[in-house]
């Protein structure tokens, strides 16, 4: 579904840095859909918290 918004590997898995940004400002993505590796439940739970707290951030910079 979001193949056209952001980049995506040849796989279609989301690709993310670190703090779980998408190649587009704003745009943050975690858990299994994207590049992170081993797709198990604490690591999808980790990188949500990630994502959040890096969503927070951009917020608090950009507005
Ligand atoms: C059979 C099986 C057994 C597993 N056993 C284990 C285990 O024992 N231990 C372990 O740690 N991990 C296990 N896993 C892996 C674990 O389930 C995943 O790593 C974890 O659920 C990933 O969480 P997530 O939130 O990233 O994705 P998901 O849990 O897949 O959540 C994604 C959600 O997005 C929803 N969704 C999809 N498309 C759309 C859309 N277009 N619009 C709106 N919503 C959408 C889906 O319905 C789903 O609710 C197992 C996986 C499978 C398939």
């Amino acid at each position: 579904v979001v193949k056209d918004l952001v980049d995506v590997t040849a796989h279609g898995e989301i690709e993310i840095d670190a703090k779980c940004r998408t190649n587009k400002p704003g745009v943050f993505a975690c858990g299994d859909v994207t590049t992170v590796p081993f797709k198990q439940i604490n690591i999808a739970m980790g990188e949500g918290s990630k994502a959040g707290l890096a969503a927070f951030e951009y917020l608090m910079m950009n507005s």
